[in-house]
Order: C-alpha cells, then sequence, then structure tokens
C-alpha cells in the first residue's frame, strides 16, 4: 500500500471516529457511534498492517500476535466485569496507553533508523522534542491512572493526601521536566530521557494522590484526555497519521467532558489540570451522634401505598441500584404506575453512580424508554410538583449538606431537590454513607421514609404489593 493510500485510509477512519463521538453523546444513538467506531478502528489496523507489510513477515506475526493477545484479555476482562467496576477497568486501560506512549517514545530512540527518524546520535531536533514530550505525558498518565484505578477500587484510601508545598513541588517537577526537555534534545542522551520518565511518574502519583474521592469521575476523564495527547504526541514521532487524529480526538473530548463535569460540580477547571482541585475540604469523620438520631424506617407495603395515592412520582437512580442490579424491577414498578396513570419521570445526576452516564446504561439495559429520563437541570423544578422522589441507592447526589456546608467535600456540587417532594422514599441497606463520606441530614427530615433493604429486594417487594 503506498503513503497516499495510507493517509486517504487514515482520513477515513478519522471522519469515522468524529462520527463515533458525535453518536455517542446521546443513548439513541450511541450503538451507531459505537458501530462507526469499530468500523474506523477497523479500517485504521487493517490499513497499518497493509502499510507495515514491506517491514517484514515476522514483524507482522508480532503485531498480530500482540493484537491477539490483547484482543483476547479484552474480551475476557469485556465478559468478566462488573459495571460497578467499569472506572477501575477504563483508569487502567489509561494507564496502559500511557504505559505504551513512554514504550514507543523508547523503542523510537533505541532504533531512529526503524522509524524513518535518522540515526542514533543523529536525530531531529523536532522529533526529540515530541519524543520528549510523547513519554512525559505517557508517564503522568500512567502513575495518575494507577492511583486512580487504586483509590476507586478501594485498594488506597479515597481520602485526599495533602503534602505540604504541593503545589510548589508540582510546579518545580513541572520546569525541571521543561529543563530536561531542551538537555535531551540538545544531547540526545538516554540517560536524560529516561530521568524524563522518572520524573513525569512523581509528578502523576504528586497530581493525583491530593484528589478525593468525590473528585474522581473529572480525574478519570482528565487521564482520559492526558492519553489522548500522549498518544498524539506519539504519532507524530511515528509519522502516524491515524494516532495523531484520534489522539488529538480522544485528548479534545475527555477535555471536554472534563470541563463539563466540572461546570456540573461547581470545580475550578484550571486546579483540575493541575491537580489537587477539591482536596482543601477533606471529609469530615462521619458523626455517630447524628446517626444515633431518630428516623422514620418504612415497609415495602407503606411504600407502596404511598406510590398507589401519588400522581406524580420521580425516580432517582444512584451506586445503590448498580450494585444491587435493581433496574428492572424498578422499571416494573414504574409499568405498574403508570398503567395506574400516575405520572413516572427518572432523574439522572451526572457524576450518579460510579462513572458518567452509568445511570442511563442501567436504565437503557432496563428498557426504560429515553424520553422518561432527565438530566439534572430539566427535572430539579419539577420535584416541587411530585407526590412521592424514590431514591434508589442514591445519596450524595441528593445531599443537601452540597449547598449550605462550605466545610462538606462537596459543597458547591448542584444536587437533585429530592427534598422539595411531598414525600421522599430512601431505599438503600442502612445509615451508611456515600462516596464522599458525609452525612445526608434528608435522612431525619419528616417527609422522609427509609426503607431498609437490599435495592433489589426492596424493590420486588414493593412491586409484590403494588400488585
Ligand atoms: P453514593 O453517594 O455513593 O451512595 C450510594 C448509596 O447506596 C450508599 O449510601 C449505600 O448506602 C447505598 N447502597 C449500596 N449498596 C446498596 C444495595 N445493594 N442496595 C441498596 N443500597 C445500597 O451514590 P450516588 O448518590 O450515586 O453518588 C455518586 C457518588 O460517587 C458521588 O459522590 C460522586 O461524586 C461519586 N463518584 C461518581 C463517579 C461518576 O462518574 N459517576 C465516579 C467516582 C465517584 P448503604 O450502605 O446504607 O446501603
Amino acid at each position: 500500500m503506498n503513503a497516499s493510500l495510507a493517509a486517504f485510509l487514515y482520513l477515513v477512519s478519522g471522519v469515522l471516529f468524529i462520527l463515533a463521538l458525535r453518536g455517542l453523546s446521546s443513548p439513541e444513538t450511541a450503538r451507531q457511534g459505537n458501530r462507526y467506531g469499530v468500523i474506523g478502528m477497523g479500517i485504521a489496523i487493517v490499513t497499518t498492517l497493509a502499510y507495515q507489510l514491506p517491514a517484514g513477515f515476522f514483524a507482522l506475526i508480532l503485531v498480530i500476535l500482540g493484537i491477539a493477545a490483547g484482543g483476547a484479555i479484552g474480551v475476557w476482562r469485556a465478559r468478566t466485569i462488573q459495571m460497578t467496576a467499569m472506572p477501575q477497568l477504563v483508569a487502567l486501560f489509561h494507564a496502559l496507553v500511557g504505559l505504551a506512549a513512554v514504550f514507543v517514545a523508547a523503542s523510537a530512540l533505541n532504533a531512529p533508523q526503524a522509524f524513518g527518524l535518522g540515526t542514533p546520535g543523529a536525530m531531529h531536533a523536532g522529533s526529540l522534542f515530541e519524543m520528549a514530550l510523547g513519554a512525559a505525558i505517557g508517564a503522568i498518565t500512567f502513575t495518575g491512572s494507577i492511583i486512580a484505578f487504586m483509590k476507586l477500587d478501594g485498594r488506597m484510601s479515597g481520602k485526599p493526601i495533602l503534602l505540604p508545598s504541593r503545589h510548589a513541588i508540582n510546579i518545580g517537577l513541572g520546569v525541571l521536566l521543561a529543563i530536561l526537555a531542551v538537555a535531551f534534545m540538545a544531547s540526545e542522551s538516554h540517560f536524560v530521557f529516561w530521568l524524563i520518565v522518572l520524573v513525569s511518574f512523581a509528578l502523576g502519583l504528586l497530581l493525583i494522590i491530593p484528589i478525593g474521592g468525590a473528585d474522581m469521575p473529572v480525574v478519570i476523564s482528565m487521564l482520559n484526555s492526558y492519553s489522548g495527547w500522549a498518544a498524539a504526541a506519539i504519532g507524530f514521532t511515528l509519522g502516524n497519521l491515524a494516532l495523531i487524529i484520534t489522539g488529538a480526538l480522544v485528548g479534545s473530548s475527555g477535555a471536554i467532558l472534563s470541563y463539563v463535569m466540572c461546570k456540573g460540580m461547581n470545580r475550578s477547571f484550571i486546579s483540575v489540570i493541575l491537580g489537587g482541585f477539591g482536596g482543601e475540604t477533606a471529609a469530615p469523620p462521619p458523626s455517630g451522634e447524628a446517626e444515633a438520631r431518630p428516623v422514620k424506617q418504612g415497609s415495602p407495603e407503606e411504600a407502596a401505598k404511598i406510590l398507589k395515592k401519588a400522581k406524580k412520582v420521580i425516580i432517582v437512580p444512584g451506586y445503590g441500584l448498580a450494585v444491587a442490579q435493581a433496574q428492572h424491577a424498578v422499571r416494573e414498578i414504574a409499568d405498574v404506575l403508570k398503567k395506574d396513570g400516575v405520572d413516572v419521570k427518572y432523574a439522572i445526576h451526572p457524576v450518579a453512580g460510579r462513572m458518567p452516564g452509568h445511570m442511563n446504561v442501567l436504565l437503557a439495559e432496563a428498557n426504560v424508554p429515553y424520553d422518561e429520563v432527565f438530566e439534572l437541570k430539566e427535572i430539579n423544578p419539577e420535584f416541587a410538583e411530585a407526590d412521592v422522589a424514590l431514591v434508589i441507592g442514591a445519596n450524595d447526589v441528593t445531599n443537601p449538606a452540597a449547598k449550605t456546608d462550605p466545610t462538606s467535600p462537596i459543597y458547591g456540587m448542584p444536587i437533585l431537590d429530592v427534598e422539595n417532594a411531598k414525600t421522599v422514599l430512601f431505599v438503600k441497606r442502612g445509615m451508611g454513607s456515600g462516596y464522599a463520606g458525609v452525612e445526608n441530614e434528608l435522612f431525619f427530615r419528616n417527609n422522609t421514609l427509609m426503607l431498609f433493604g437490599d435495592a433489589k429486594k426492596v424493590a420486588d417487594s414493593v412491586l409484590r404489593s403494588l400488585e
């Protein structure tokens, strides 16, 4: 295959990737978007293989073996992963992209002739710069993503680790990286290259450890963006158009998603990119005294009676719904209520669950019609007209401390105003706090009824009582 045909096919796959991103922006078009993405990636892989064929049969076999091994692991993980563990998996994927960028830069430095970058000791300064940039962003992404993985997977505390003068340290490391990059371009020294990688590993770690659990969704999309830029920088080193386009798309869409989420959670975008945002307000320890306060506890039968009398019900799903896999039972409750003429809607908070879009995916899986699912801004004014807010396995996203308590780790995050409904039914196993580790004042309100138990079991019992 000649270079022009390869460039054209890479462009076609780039266009398909853009269509994929566009499709993924709405649940209705997401499947079609995914198809475009798969076709685009298929074209890019076949083009790369065909273009690299002259590199020799052995190289081709190695690539095919790599794809087969990686693909097999990918299929196995995709089939076995729990929906609730998806964010950790995504964090690990980002770590791999980052590490791949470091390895590609290292290979290019060791054998520049194989990449068409000149001979050892006589490489172009531009290529050396791209290598340094790709390796640095890749290494930052790698350690940052590993920390994000460990925090999300509970292998490390979700609490922010705040080192003294951490901003000064980060700026210092950033300046050191710039100096090392210049030294690398001047010397082509392997030692300096690996110093760049080491300093970047440290910077990735330091950028993510001060970030608290409540801000993790933004971190994931930010690391997604970093991994894209690392790939794009490496695309320049390899002169691979597909990698440049794809990396830039991932980098910019990740940055836009981070920006949208920062706006949604009332965080500063700039401090997100620089690390350590939201860390100043550490989670207060849950107060034992408050938990001893009385709450109104109800039974599924009582809940069914309240629901039967209602004219308008808004269902608020959260992480607990995902854990219990209660989405089907909840949709069946909605079906019964709708048959009785009740107006039923679903309210989705942008960071409900453990990844952006988590609740949308679950509800779609349970065949909840898209036109019954509403975003925070659309649905919030409607709680005041609702007879019942049925909150299933959600906690932080309903916590009014986000509006009233400036010391709370979730302060500033927009929340679903469930408290404005006439009755709030909370389905959860006990008085446990949510992801951010803060208590929810709503549990103790007069218009709240707590339904303790596993979300699926409680929903099944409510359904039986309704029927
Ligand atoms: P949440 O605040 O974490 O609360 C979930 C609640 O579900 C818990 O209080 C828990 O209480 C209950 N629960 C757990 N298992 C259950 C089960 N089997 N049956 C019934 N209830 C169960 O969840 P959320 O309201 O969805 O808020 C999401 C939080 O995660 C936010 O703080 C957000 O910032 C953070 N986060 C979001 C993302 C994202 O991208 N969406 C990523 C990372 C972090 P009990 O223990 O008492 O049952």
